[in-house]
């Protein structure tokens, strides 16, 4: 058994007993593997335990590695973690199944441009920017339901729910609490947050999404 597949089994325990913890439904939250940095090799063990959902925050990155491993394991699900530039938004169409990061306009735009062009639709996620940090990418908080509003009436996007990466200096209940209620009252069902360090934490306020690296690949 490789390391990455008794760390896999160890953060699938830990996802079980929080969801226990938390009185939800066992499978309730995804886990999304994010193996940026890492390659097939790597990858190719956590595969062979089962895990089929997997995050990458570059899209060139995953170009590179992804299409080989989809071909032999068909049911991959690709979820774009990382910021997106409007001249990507092709590729990123053609490649992901679901992308958390719409924050701006032109990402919106880009995106229903090339969602009609291909006839294929990745779930969207919004990030927010709950810290309000200035190097950091998401919408901040009181724009969020102004920009949830653009994105399905001027673009004709479907919105499934929110992405937040909380300060790393900071305590992240707060944030995560303040990412689900934004999500309820948009209508929005999906909740991507917590990673290594707080999945847990994100479990009990609402997570359906946890993005999971390190402690399952190890250091970066
Ligand atoms: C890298 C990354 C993660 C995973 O972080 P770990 O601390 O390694 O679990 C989660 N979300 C995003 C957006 C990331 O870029």
């Amino acid at each position: 058994m490789s390391d990455a597949t008794a760390r896999l089994a160890e953060v699938r325990l830990a996802i079980a007993r929080a969801e226990a913890d938390a009185h939800r439904p066992a499978g309730s939250v995804t886990l999304v593997a994010v193996s940026k940095t890492f390659g097939p090799e790597a990858i190719e063990p956590v595969l062979a335990s089962g895990q089929r959902v997997f995050g990458e925050n570059r899209v060139q990155e995953a170009q590179g590695k992804w299409p080989d491993m989809k071909e032999r394991y068909p049911d991959i699900e690709l979820h774009l973690i990382g910021p997106l530039q409007s001249n990507k938004a092709k590729e990123a169409v053609a490649l992901f199944d679901v992308i958390h990061t719409v924050d701006r306009p032109s990402i919106a735009q880009a995106l229903a441009r090339e969602i009609a062009r291909q006839g294929k639709a990745p779930r969207l996620l919004v990030q927010v920017n709950t810290g309000e940090e200035e190097q950091k990418a998401g919408v901040i908080p009181q724009e969020a339901d102004a920009f949830i509003a653009a994105c399905r009436q001027e673009h004709g996007l479907e919105i499934e729910g929110l992405m937040c990466i909380p300060p790393v200096d900071q305590s992240p209940g707060p944030h995560f609490a303040l990412l689900a209620k934004i999500a309820r009252r948009n209508g929005l069902t999906v909740l991507s947050m917590g990673m290594s360090g707080d999945f847990e934490t994100a479990i009990e306020v609402g997570a359906t999404h946890v993005r999971v690296g390190s402690a399952i690949f190890g250091a970066r």
